[in-house]
């Protein structure tokens, strides 16, 4: 090795830094300390003149982002849907850094090319997957559904005889996508980016479990049903982890000749467990399918998978060359099924998560989380003044508490909720987020992490019994 590489400084302060912070998860607060104000004093210095010497800006930086930096990464931290980082993928991901590939094309990556061919292969066969699905390795579930959903936008339109990609969408046939109302708001996002609308997206409403019933499904469908449809199931809704029921969802869809699309931005991952796969009977017959390597997996940022059953209509839909080229089949162009072009190598972290973990070490990460979140929620919901909303049946859960004053109003409890969820922000010994459920306001709890163990699960227990006892005294 080279001891007077001119990498080495940096480099090693980074290592260092990192470590620091990785460590110190367990005892530092798990929230943001530092204001707004002083994080935009420190880090919006006047841009230097002359060059800095490499450490120096690491150091900086770690100085700057003091108190800026949420404990994201470790056990106690069950806000939003956010995991953290498994040793192996973080160290790959500093790998791919190093490393520079452009993951667009073969012959700018040859051994990146080869690694996401395998985390397809693997991703397929742990998430119960056509063998014969196309896949595409995206920033995250948002181009996933993009990517998934432009193939269902050339396969419905074909049949129509329309070719969208030379053609654009001016004077097309109709679109529309017929979900339960609760899907994610990266859906629309998806549909804006695609030139389909918001206004395609029709939310039927969830039955008492969130789940689509095939009847009200059926009545959609009946409605208008020459138009071509895509029809969206959620597999692990954002706010109680709701699961569709694939098994009659599906065939019926396709009795109508609708595309089916799976959300599985994290839900997915229960088919890797032997406990939970039974929520997902039935999934393996959809058309397309996204999920995300950065939520459950625990692989750093910029990691989201789609799956396509019609590869052609994917190929189709993102190839850059036009479908009358011929390919290299031989090798992995990764531009012909991805929205960008030039990109990171994104499929080492992932190779190496699955690797660490192994498909007994997934299964028992998706099982141990799924039970922290039933036992954070059945621990909170049982402390007085709080109230369990929804006992988890994944990693999802949902509590509420109880403004105790005589004659309370659901506005006075939903004012205490969101108050006891800002105090367990601040006392920095969890994290949680807020949601309106039903009409009402409840903090989630949602346990991603492969880091979250007892220990963790009695500190935001007792966090939260400690706030409702002095907000009660
Ligand atoms: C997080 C999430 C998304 C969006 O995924 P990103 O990785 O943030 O782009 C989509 N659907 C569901 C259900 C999610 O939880």
């Amino acid at each position: 090795m080279n001891n007077d590489s001119i990498f080495r400084p940096a480099l090693e302060r980074a290592l260092s830094h990192s470590l620091a912070h990785l460590d110190n998860l367990a005892h530092n607060p798990v929230a943001a300390t530092a204001s707004l104000q002083t994080l935009r004093e420190r880090l919006a210095k006047p841009l230097n003149e002359q060059s800095l010497p490499a450490e120096q800006i690491v150091d900086e930086l770690v100085a700057d982002t003091a108190g800026g930096i949420l404990g994201s990464a470790g056990g106690r931290f069950f806000g939003w849907v956010i995991g953290g980082s498994l040793p192996a993928a973080l160290a790959a991901d500093w790998l791919t850094s190093a490393w520079d590939q452009n993951a667009a094309s073969y012959s700018c990556g040859p051994a990146e090319a080869v690694i996401e061919e395998v985390c397809g292969a693997w991703l397929k066969d742990l998430l119960g997957l056509p063998r014969y699905a196309s896949f595409a390795l995206t920033s995250g579930c948002q181009m996933a559904h993009v990517t998934a959903l432009a193939a269902a936008r050339h396969a419905l339109l074909a049949r129509r005889g329309w070719q969208v990609e030379r053609d654009g969408l001016f004077g097309a046939p109709k679109l529309r996508i017929l979900s339960s109302d609760q899907f994610h708001g990266s859906i629309t996002r998806a549909t804006r980016l695609l030139g389909l609308g918001t206004a395609a997206v029709i939310g039927l409403p969830a039955n008492q479990a969130g789940q689509l019933d095939t009847a009200t499904l059926e009545r959609a469908l009946l409605e208008n049903p020459d138009t071509l449809t895509i029809v969206l199931l959620q597999a692990g809704d954002l706010n109680i982890g709701a699961y569709d029921c694939f098994a009659d969802l599906i065939p019926l869809a396709h009795r109508y000749e609708a595309w089916v699309h799976v959300d599985g931005a994290f839900g997915l991952w229960a088919n890797a467990s032997a406990q939970h796969r039974h929520r997902l009977a039935g999934v393996e017959q959809a058309d397309s399918w996204t999920t995300d390597g950065h939520k459950w997996l625990n692989v750093p940022y910029d990691s989201g998978f789609a799956f396509v059953a019609n590869a052609q209509a994917h190929r189709s839909a993102m190839s850059y060359e036009a479908s009358y080229i011929t390919h290299n089949d031989d090798v992995r162009e990764q531009k012909d099924w991805n929205p960008d072009w030039s990109r990171r190598g994104r499929g080492v972290a992932t190779y190496a998560a699955l690797r660490q973990l192994g498909r007994e070490g997934v299964a028992a990460l998706i099982d141990r989380c799924c039970d922290a979140a039933h036992r954070i929620a059945s621990g909170i919901g049982a402390l007085p003044g709080a109230e369990l909303v929804w006992a988890p049946t994944i990693n999802q859960g949902l509590v509420r508490f109880l403004d105790p004053r005589p004659g309370a109003t659901e506005h006075d409890h939903d004012a205490r909720t969101d108050a006891v969820t800002a105090a367990v922000l601040a006392s920095g010994e969890a994290l949680f987020s807020n949601t309106t459920w039903r009409g009402k306001r409840c903090m989630r709890i949602s346990v991603c992490n492969w880091q979250t163990g007892a220990r963790d699960i009695a500190r935001a227990v007792a966090a939260v019994e400690q706030i409702l006892r002095s907000q009660n005294g």
